[in-house]
């Protein structure tokens, strides 16, 4: 890496909007150090997914929520992009939570406030399978809901920002007509590069751009590709959504998980409901490109004509522009 190129990374904003990590109180959050090395300046990290009861996500976010604010020399757990940016001053570094699908609320909206209350900003509509609110992406997508109108609007209403991945192709639209602000895909791929449910077709991408929202490339192999996670291979979905929408549009979810002693394999091979067959989810060794890959990322988008700007963007000031909005902070 050049010189200019290491002083851009040095200095830029890093922001991962979705890591990989499976949500329980008893995951050792010291895995965060590995972002903090990689120079991010902030993840959010998910405490639960429809895959669990609500009860077990209100356990994690307690034990995790502790676990940060018992160590306010490292971590600071932030409520806005104020709170980001006096964390990178400081040189500590940021994170909030998310919450991958609605079982979450058990039917209840006032929920929202209380997560929000507790550190989750950004909340995903469905984890793969239909729920209350809305159709996921490996089910026979029923649409936003009722309820799942309300949700947006509460959503919009308190502060949290709306996220679109993992619901299916006809939910994520009716998502992005009835919310107020931008609206993001935290961790999903194009399908024009990568044909698989869990990535976005170009539509979709279009409607996100439309709300001035951000689609964060997912670092996952096989949403990539083959368990492909190339440079080039990320470099040919960041160039497609820029093509198509622009570079303002684009950052990075990796959706990345540091504790290699998790078997994924095993973990996905439980849940053929949620994970299932014929998309590649019973992949041995399914690999992640996480933050480690910048510095090369940052190499490739240069090499392939991306000025500064476009690059300090997707690292981390779009999905801050994003948020900043959405968070009305
Ligand atoms: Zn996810």
């Amino acid at each position: 890496m050049s010189d200019n190129k290491q002083q851009l990374y040095a200095d830029a904003l890093v922001w991962d909007a979705h890591a990989g990590v499976f949500p329980s109180p008893q995951v050792d959050l010291n895995l965060l150090d590995h972002w903090r090395q990689q120079g991010a300046s902030y993840v959010s990290i998910n405490v639960g997914f429809d895959v669990m009861d609500w009860q077990d996500t209100l356990a994690t976010l307690a034990a995790y929520r502790n676990w940060i604010l018992a160590r306010p020399e490292r971590f600071v757990l932030a409520g806005s992009t104020a709170d980001i940016d006096q964390a990178r001053s400081e040189g500590k570094f940021a994170l909030s939570f998310d919450i991958e699908g609605m079982n979450a609320l058990n039917g209840n909206l006032d929920m929202i406030g209380v997560y929000h209350a507790l550190g989750v900003r950004q909340m995903l509509f469905a984890y793969n399978l239909n729920n209350a609110a809305a159709g996921g992406c490996h089910d026979d997508d029923h649409g936003l809901t009722e309820f799942g109108r309300a949700v947006v609007r509460e959503m919009n209403r308190v502060g949290m920002l709306v996220d679109c991945s993992h619901a299916g192709h006809r939910t994520t639209l009716d998502i992005m007509q009835e919310s107020a602000g931008p609206v993001v895909f935290s961790h999903s791929n194009p399908t024009a590069v990568w044909d698989h449910q869990r990535n976005i077709h170009d539509d979709q991408i279009r409607a996100c751009a439309a709300t001035d929202g951000v689609i964060g490339l997912n670092g996952m192999g096989i949403f990539l590709g083959d368990n492909d996670i190339a440079i080039e291979t990320l470099l040919r979905h960041l160039r497609h959504v820029s093509d198509l929408v622009g570079p303002r549009h684009i950052g990075f979810g990796f959706d990345y998980s540091p504790a290699l002693d998790i078997d994924i394999g095993e973990i996905l091979a439980s849940r053929p409901d949620f994970w299932p067959a014929g998309q590649q989810y019973d992949t041995r060794g399914i690999k992640h490109a996480g933050p480690e890959l910048l510095p090369a990322l940052i190499d490739a988008m240069a090499d392939s004509g991306f000025a500064a700007d476009d690059i300090r963007g997707f690292l981390g000031e779009n999905f801050r522009r994003v948020a900043a909005r959405a968070w009305h902070a």
